[in-house]
């Protein structure tokens, strides 16, 4: 299984908006991140996890010409707002895209983008997508996706888990019954927004305590802001704690 990193940025992105920042006008291109987002292969199956706001440039850098499936973590804009983009897919793939999310996820995109889960549009004109809503476990082709239930603040959402390899971003606490669901994993990848304390998020420290109690064998950090420099924080963590950065590939 390889998993692709489309996308390692908070809401804001990396460089933000209007700022001057070390991080922000670093030469280093893993400090360039573009909104949260990862791509699950194997064999012919292929996974897009949310489609945020930076999709299309996504897509491109990838060179992804196929999907089979899109799984969405929740209905943050961050993670929602490049839907639009998914119609290369039905034109390339010349057919409805299946997205699947939990029941509050499901409702919010089918209510924002009413259009898109409208009969399809003969010519692709409109994305064309299949919504259901998930509590356990779907098969895409060679893939098997586990729902993992975290806490994003106060509202719950998905965090997915793919064989060996688990995609929780945005989380502030992972309720007791989802540990059982995280043992024995080869890689981890693990919301980390900054340093400082945050009332959805974890900071750093949290983000740390959290990859150890986990323990997979390899955790990599995402969702970071432009607080947090590449090389820095590589100085600091542990062995087998790592950031991701836009274009980086695991092979699990
Ligand atoms: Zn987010
Ligand atoms: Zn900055
Ligand atoms: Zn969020």
């Amino acid at each position: 299984m390889r998993i692709r990193f489309l996308g390692t940025g908070s809401s804001a992105g990396t460089p933000q908006i209007g700022c001057d920042c070390a991080v922000c006008r670093s030469a280093d291109r893993r400090n360039q991140r573009s909104r949260a987002s990862i791509l699950v292969e194997e064999q012919d199956t292929r996974i897009l996890i949310d489609t945020g706001p930076d999709l299309r440039m996504q897509m491109l850098r990838a060179d992804v010409r196929h999907l089979d499936a899109v799984f969405y973590t929740h209905f943050h804009a961050d993670h929602i707002n490049g839907i639009d983009d998914l119609r290369a897919f039905n034109f390339l793939d010349k057919r409805v895209i299946s997205c699947f999310a939990d029941a509050r996820t499901a409702r919010e995109l089918e209510e924002r983008f009413r259009y898109c889960f409208l009969p399809p549009d003969p010519g692709w004109a409109k994305p064309s997508l299949s919504m259901t809503g998930i509590t356990a476990k779907q098969q895409v082709g060679t893939i098997t996706v586990l729902p993992v239930p975290v806490l994003h603040g106060n509202l719950p959402i998905y965090g997915y888990r793919f064989g060996g390899a688990a995609y929780l971003t945005d989380l502030k606490t992972i309720p007791e019954e989802s540990y059982a669901l995280l043992q024995d994993l080869d890689l981890l990848i693990l919301d980390c927004l900054r340093e400082e304390e945050h009332p959805t998020h974890v900071n750093l420290a949290e983000s740390l305590a959290l990859a150890v109690r986990i323990g997979a064998r390899q955790t990599l950090l995402t969702h970071m802001t432009h607080d947090l420099d590449y090389q820095k924080l590589c100085s600091v963590l542990p062995e087998n704690i790592a950031p991701a950065y836009d274009g980086l590939e695991w092979r699990i």
